[in-house]
């Protein structure tokens, strides 16, 4: 040791446990020839270095640009020390359950090294099916409590063999504390069974199911989340099979493949687009798709895009290598159920759509969907987000009492924090079944104890009917607070961009609950994180049937068309009227102006489904959006003109449909193209809006825009809007972290409540 020799304390905070974190720094400590000692903490990790200044100074910059993969830091903090004369550099063993950090690492897909050993022959895991490191592999889905230790996981079952042992007691080695580490002698492995449950006596289980999958029959393949639904993606009488035993009329299929390759031969990418697809997170990306394609009609039908995921397990890699130009791989459930984890109820439940199952005897103890992306407006925008991104919070501009928020009825997830993280949870689903609601529950006891937290407040929807709200209801002695859905998504997007406000707020979805009890989703607000004043929305129309009305889009249709064109709208020549005939025509006009179960809502979801409808597009949808969604996906890329626009002022600003509406139908008439009508319509809306905003930026002194809710999963809406924002000088937010939908809603519901709190 030279005399000039400094100390310093380095602590880092943030995902650094069981990432192989604290290997990394003995190696660097080591490369710079430092001593001393690294530890974890509560918070995360301790280092303590000693050596020359300018050695220490490189070994701190290389700890915050070479570390692991799977790390991820979110605050360093240096001290000065006095020198103590280490005689090396060690790794000091964490001492008990009080130090352990709560921040887990997600579930992450098979990294490089772990892939080539995968296909070396001369490895000792050469096609082992669960091979993994430090870097990569399960997390999140088999941690039933913390620490985060090997006992509590579920490969507790599986004692290491002398050799594994020796890899997780090196410090050296990559498998370096790897609680998920095994081998073929030592580890879980892999069978196939008949859909009965009877094992198919096989060399090779993974190989076997390839073949069968080759002859066109279906698998379900137990993953890292859950059980997916696999069928070979050229083979249409098997994705159409699948379609049927899954009661999933319609909605797109998740597809995999092996490479990038194969990918490009029936879709085209983007630089960024690439980019996600081979991140860690491996998440299912919407990937246009090129025209004629090999991929079966049957698994997007009618959608100009793919939801594409690379294989992000050792098993994918093996099932897929045999040649597939692409899988589906869809959540093993039925219907909107939640996906299956369990080996029992999957052969109970998915016995009558799987011929075969391809399980493994590795527990799954909490499940996780694939997430869903799209590149959109310069970013990465979720649709849904759960494996590979939960349990990662995002990080709050305040600290914030204990939450609980108990999120919306569709797409379900829900939010617990603590200090200044926000948790928000993987995707739960629709609560709509029992099946769910359980897991939703399941979801906030098994949050509520690996992050250690007791809620003192507990945040949720005003809607009376919504589980999630009857659940918090029911929930004793907690402080109970309120949040209105489209308040909610507004402060979600403020919650991610640490904005106060005010702000114009754009919360444009499908349906929420509104302060007056009608149903709202067209709204244009002022927020603040502990209020907001609505100053504008589309004006009120009736849905017919209520909820029926969302199920079947020509219903709005008729109440659209009855709003712009009175009775008379019945002498119309539209083919949608034709095909409805009078007799329906005159029931549905009946409730809507006797307003007989025919709520009122300002919803703009339901205007892109009313317009959707009237240019004959469909009359039902399948799954909710799907009539918008199509809308969107005809839409040409440019409108050469707009339709008309109007909005009224009585104390705020109520957006009349009705000349939109009638330009729709002059157009139709005309026998114009519904791209361009499509095209038209939704630079009528953005055009529409942007506009407003100008007239509230002249009322109000405000320039900050926020964009959240469903209607913003629409790229062109979410593209066209910021742009023109953007050329009038507006600052515009939109969601990046969390999904503008239902889905990230729990994390404004956190916001509001904690801002409600503080004031
Ligand atoms: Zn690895
Ligand atoms: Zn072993
Ligand atoms: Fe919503």
């Amino acid at each position: 040791m030279a005399n000039d020799d400094v100390a310093k304390k380095i602590d880092v905070n943030g995902i650094v446990q069981g990432v192989g974190f604290r290997p990394f720094v003995f190696q660097l400590a080591h490369h710079y020839g430092l001593k001393g000692e690294v530890a974890n903490t509560s918070h995360g990790v301790s280092i303590h270095v000693e050596g020359s200044p300018d050695r220490i100074a490189s070994f701190e910059s290389d700890l915050c640009q070479k570390h692991p993969p799977l790390a991820h830091i979110v605050e360093i903090s240096r001290q000065t020390e006095s020198v103590r004369h280490y005689p090396d550099f060690s790794i000091v063993h964490s001492r008990g359950e009080t130090e352990m950090s709560t921040l887990i690492s997600p579930d992450v897909s098979i990294c490089e090294d772990c892939r080539r050993e995968l296909f070396d022959p001369n490895d000792r895991r050469f096609h082992y099916p669960f091979i993994n490191c430090t870097n990569c592999g399960p997390r999140y889905t088999i941690i039933d409590d913390i620490p985060y230790d090997r006992p509590k996981t579920s490969m507790r079952h599986f004692s290491m063999c002398p050799v594994c042992q020796a890899e997780y007691d090196d410090p050296t080695d990559r498998r370096f504390h790897a609680q998920p580490n095994a081998c073929a002698q030592c580890g879980p492995h892999v069978i196939l069974c008949d859909h009965r449950g009877n094992e198919v006596r096989t060399q090779d289980p993974i190989q076997k199911a390839a073949e069968v999958l080759k002859q066109g029959y279906i698998v379900a393949v137990k993953g890292l989340g859950g059980y997916h639904l696999a069928a070979d993606a050229e083979n249409t009488d098997a994705v159409v099979r699948l379609r049927k035993r899954k009661l999933r009329e319609e909605k797109p299929f998740a597809i995999m493949s092996y490479d990038l390759e194969h990918i490009r031969r029936y879709a085209d990418m983007e630089a960024d687009e690439i980019k996600i697809l081979t991140s860690i997170q491996r998440p299912i990306v919407l990937l246009r798709k090129k025209i004629p394609t090999c991929i079966s009609d049957e698994v997007a039908p009618r959608n100009k895009y793919l939801g594409v995921m690379l294989p992000y397990t050792p098993l994918h890699y093996l099932l897929l290598k045999p040649g597939f130009i692409a899988l589906v791989m869809t959540s093993g459930n039925l219907s909107e159920e939640p996906i299956a984890i369990e080996d029992d109820d999957a052969f109970k439940r998915l016995g009558e759509i799987a011929d075969f199952f391809l399980v493994h005897n590795r527990d799954i103890y909490l499940r996780s969907d694939d997430s869903i992306v799209r590149h959109s407006g310069g970013a990465q925008r979720f649709i849904r987000r759960s494996r590979g991104f939960v349990p990662i919070p995002v990080f709050l501009k305040n600290k914030v009492p204990p939450i609980l928020a108990c999120g919306a009825q569709l797409k379900n997830t829900i939010c617990i924090t603590k200090n200044d993280t926000a948790f928000l949870s993987q995707h739960i689903g629709d609560l709509e079944n029992m099946a769910t609601y359980d897991f939703f529950q399941l979801t906030i006891d098994h949050l509520q104890r690996i992050l250690e937290i007791t809620p003192e407040i507990i945040a949720y929807d005003m809607h009376p009917d919504y589980l999630s709200t009857q659940y918090a209801e029911q929930r004793p002695d907690i402080q109970k607070i309120r949040v209105q859905h489209h308040h909610a998504h507004i402060a979600s997007c403020m919650a991610e961009h640490k904005l106060d406000g005010p702000v114009i707020g754009m919360s444009f979805d499908g349906t929420g609950y509104g302060l007056d009890h009608t149903v709202w989703g067209g709204e244009v607000l002022v927020v603040e994180e502990h209020a907001f004043e609505r100053v504008g929305h589309m004006a009120y129309i009736g849905m017919p049937g209520s909820t029926a009305a969302i199920k079947e889009p020509w219903r709005m249709a008729l109440s659209y068309l009855q709003d712009a064109y009175g009775s008379d709208f019945r002498n119309l020549d539209l083919k949608l009227l034709r095909e409805i005939g009078s007799q329906k025509i005159t029931v549905i006009s009946e409730m809507i102006s006797k307003t007989v179960n025919s709520p009122l809502t300002s919803s703009l979801g339901r205007l892109f489904d009313g317009v959707a409808a009237i240019i004959g597009l469909r009359h039902r949808v399948n799954f909710e959006g799907q009539a918008a969604m199509e809308l969107e996906m005809l839409a040409a890329d440019s409108a050469d003109a707009i339709y008309d626009y109007e909005w009224i002022t009585d104390n705020m600003y109520k957006i009349l449909p009705a000349p939109m509406i009638r330009g729709v139908v002059d157009d139709v008439q005309n026998g114009m193209a519904i791209a361009e009508i499509s095209a038209k319509f939704h630079w009528t809306v953005i055009r529409l809006f942007a506009d407003l905003c100008d007239v509230i930026r002249k009322d109000r002194d405000l320039n900050r825009v926020v964009l959240s809710g469903g209607c913003f999963q629409n790229a062109t809406l979410l593209t066209g809007l910021i742009q023109a924002l953007e050329k009038k000088n507006f600052q515009v937010f939109t969601h990046q972290q969390v999904p503008a939908n239902d889905g990230g809603i729990a994390l404004g519901q956190v916001q509001v409540a904690a801002a409600r709190f503080r004031s």
